[in-house]
């Protein structure tokens, strides 16, 4: 398994750059985790939009979605352009809105998922913990064979999380806010917390995503490092982890 950071700006994206978005692939499977804002133009850097035909959203917020619409509509042109004749399956938090948003463009289709949801993807297990975040959100476990990923998507730090992401071989945390900032009270996690989670978790490989537009970045990194786990990154849009 490996993972392509496509984009991981939060709340917007910088010039020429994406909100979340990762591309999870094994052998030839790609399964699209997140679409916020431009991660369909940066993600053909990396995979033809007709080779995709799963995305896994963990929550509502644009930084998350909004680039959906319009990878609904590449499905719609280019299935009519016969460049592919597979259906875009979505996979989401239920919501009304957004499963009738997605229903109304042909050729794509929506599954919803609960806490208590066990889904296969693919070669992929996956699986779900509820986040503290403003809305619906969860923290997204993904299994193959010899392999196990954590995505904690957007979340207050929760000792629940440490069990979620026990040992997983790549831990992709949300690290929205520097250290001393409350993290608790905006439903996302600071520097200091993502670092106890990675220390805490033994997680093998982490990556610090969801960044802030301001501030020197390289501090959450120290931050987090001094919690114990040595092996934290920051995100950077095309880097490729090897799971
Ligand atoms: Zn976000
Ligand atoms: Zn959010």
């Amino acid at each position: 398994m490996h993972c392509r950071i496509i984009g991981m700006w939060g709340g917007f994206p910088k010039k020429n750059a994406a909100c979340t978005g990762f591309l999870i692939q094994e052998n030839d499977f790609s399964l699209l985790l997140d679409c916020g804002s431009g991660v369909v133009p940066l993600m053909q850097n990396y995979i033809d939009l007709n080779q995709l035909h799963h995305v896994l959203l963990s929550h509502y917020h644009y930084d998350h979605f909004s680039d959906l619409g319009v990878l609904l509509f590449s499905r719609l042109v280019n299935t009519q352009l016969k460049r592919t004749n597979q259906v875009l399956q979505i996979y989401g938090p239920d919501d009304e809105l957004i499963r009738s948003r997605v229903e109304e463009v042909s050729f794509s289709a929506f599954k919803a998922y609960t806490e208590d949801s066990k889904l296969t993807i693919g070669p992929f297990q996956i699986t779900f913990k509820k986040n503290q975040h403003p809305v619906e959100a969860y923290a997204i476990k993904i299994e193959s064979s010899d392999k196990r990923l954590v995505f904690t998507s957007d979340t207050s730090f929760t000792e629940e999380l440490i069990d979620f992401c026990q040992g997983v071989d790549l831990l992709v945390t949300e690290c929205s806010l520097y250290d001393g900032m409350n993290g608790a009270q905006a439903g996302h996690m600071n520097a200091k917390e993502a670092g106890i989670l990675a220390h805490r978790s033994q997680a093998k490989k982490v990556i610090l995503s969801h960044l802030p537009h301001y501030g020197e970045l390289n501090e959450l990194l120290v931050t987090a490092k001094q919690e114990g786990n040595k092996n934290i990154r920051l995100a950077e849009a095309g880097l490729m982890i090897e799971v």
